[in-house]
């Protein structure tokens, strides 16, 4: 029997790592999420097999309830709120790793089942199942709390927090070192929850609400690692692997999601971005540019007049909900022969991935969406860009202004382009908070409007002609 489970979570993690290698291309992302369900379906059904303390019955109305409630969230969440999903889903997990972890500690100390532990892999694994699982769970529900808005998104910060907090995981360190030499105990291991808990809570409020989704990409790593260490406390190799495989792929996507900004760890983990922003363009104060308006009549015949198209989406493509708009668009410009392609910077709008998922709902063609790397020479040769809801990632200070927090951050060189039209509501900025002096810019012109409403009014526009 032990042959079958161990061959069957062998079939699951390798369902695990294929799934994963497929979610990288938006063409068979969705495969690969179902490959890796499988995976979690057979690794599910393999450990439900061994478990002897409940009956089936329980677990599988345990799964039905789960399920049930994982089916309404999964319709029932908009996309741009997929962060905050995603920070429960981490915090949950972190929470279970955590309470897996104590409650094998207590059975094998306090119950007499095993004199202790006969080795050092398991209580230290138990140390850091509780200690990352403890952080996750408070941190992820502060991220999730201050996404949506329940409590302030600003950067809580006092002096001395971060002595404080070296202080608190010096701490833990000791506390661990008495778990391991006296490990009946529980008063030790008891301080360390609480101590994780804290932690969690500590060192996630000195981060902007703004800054979230990277520290939820880093949170989700540490659900992944804690889930690892519970894979060694219970001796099970699918749960070791699959926290391995979350663990490194969150800390991979964090480091993606940095580098993207131009942004170090530590800088996102300290808080405080955008304080330089007074200095280089913030609006706090209002904007001195002058832009020229067009109206959706003189849009429209812009774009029957040009033979080659780049849209690029932002953040406020997803507030607007304007995919769907802009499909309809991008049919009526192939009609008329326009090549029409997508710009996708890899941080435009809220998490990664947040535009090539809206686009591909809306069946634009994977083929068209192309990434700033290779698209980025080929604006220059351009006769238009249409810029939907996109600030900071076509914002040319990047690359000009050695004071904007942004600077050095890879953008999109939109300005190149002969004539640019950028859709938005008015001269709000975005996500860094600083002013665009792209939209003053000669062959600049502003489509005052919620996207999706303008959109829709240039598509009838383009039908008339
Ligand atoms: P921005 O946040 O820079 O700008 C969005 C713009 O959309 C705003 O200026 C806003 O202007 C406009 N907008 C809002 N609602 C609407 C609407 N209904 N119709 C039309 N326009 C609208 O977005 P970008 O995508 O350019 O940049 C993303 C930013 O988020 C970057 O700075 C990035 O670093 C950051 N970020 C991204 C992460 C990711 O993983 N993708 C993670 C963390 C941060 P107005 O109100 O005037 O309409």
């Amino acid at each position: 029997m032990k042959l079958y489970i161990e061959i069957a979570y062998l079939i699951s993690s390798i369902l695990f790592i294929v799934g994963i290698k497929m979610l990288n291309k938006t063409q068979t992302a969705r495969k690969g999420n179902f490959v890796s369900a499988i995976g979690m379906f057979i690794a599910i059904l393999a450990t439900v097999v061994q478990v002897r303390a409940i009956t089936l019955i329980d677990i599988f109305a345990g799964i039905l309830i789960g399920s049930i409630i994982g089916l309404y969230f999964a319709y029932k969440v908009k996309m741009t709120q997929i962060p905050e999903m995603v920070a429960v889903f981490n915090g949950f997990g972190g929470l279970a790793s955590l309470a897996i972890a104590l409650s094998d500690y207590w059975l094998n100390t306090q119950e007499g089942l095993m004199a202790g532990y006969s080795d050092l892999i398991v209580p230290i694994s138990v140390i850091l199942s509780i200690f990352i699982g403890g952080i996750t769970f408070t941190g992820s529900m502060i991220a999730y709390l201050k996404l949506n808005g329940k409590i302030s998104g600003r950067a809580i910060v006092f002096s001395g927090q971060h002595p404080l907090n070296l202080a608190l995981i010096i701490l833990s360190i000791v506390l661990s070192v008495f778990v391991v030499i006296n490990t009946s105990d529980p008063i030790y291991i008891l301080l360390i929850s609480l101590l994780s808990l804290v932690l969690g809570v500590l060192l996630v409020i000195p981060i902007g609400g703004a800054d979230m989704p990277v520290v939820i990409s880093l949170l989700n790593s540490y659900s992944g690692m804690a889930a690892c260490a519970t894979g060694f406390v219970l001796s099970n190799n699918v749960l070791i692997i699959s926290g391995a495989l979350v663990g490194a792929s969150g800390i991979v996507l964090t480091q993606i999601m940095c580098k993207a900004m131009n942004r170090s760890l530590m800088n996102v983990l300290l808080g405080g971005f955008g304080q330089t922003a007074g200095s280089a363009g913030s609006v706090d104060g209002g904007s001195d540019i002058v832009v020229k308006e067009v109206g959706v009549e003189e849009a429209a015949q812009i774009f029957d007049s040009v033979s080659s198209l780049i849209i690029v989406p932002g953040y406020g493509m997803a507030v607007a909900q304007a995919q769907h708009a802009i499909r309809e668009m991008y049919e009526i410009c192939e009609k008329k022969n326009i090549n029409v392609r997508f710009a996708i910077h890899p941080v435009a709008g809220r998490m990664p991935g947040h535009m090539n998922v809206l686009l591909a709902e809306a069946n634009i063609p994977y083929d068209k969406l192309i990434e700033m790397e290779l698209i980025n020479d080929d604006f220059s040769n351009t006769d238009l860009v249409f810029i939907v809801g996109a600030n900071d990632v076509v914002n040319p200070a990047a690359k000009t202004n050695p004071n904007s927090p942004i600077f050095g951050m890879p953008v999109l060189n939109v300005e190149k382009a002969q004539t640019v039209i950028v859709s938005k509501r008015g001269m709000a900025p975005g996500y860094a908070g600083i002013e665009n002096e792209l939209f003053g810019a000669d062959n600049c012109l502003m489509l005052f409007g919620d996207a999706k409403q303008s959109i829709t009014k240039l598509v009838n526009e383009l039908k008339e002609l």
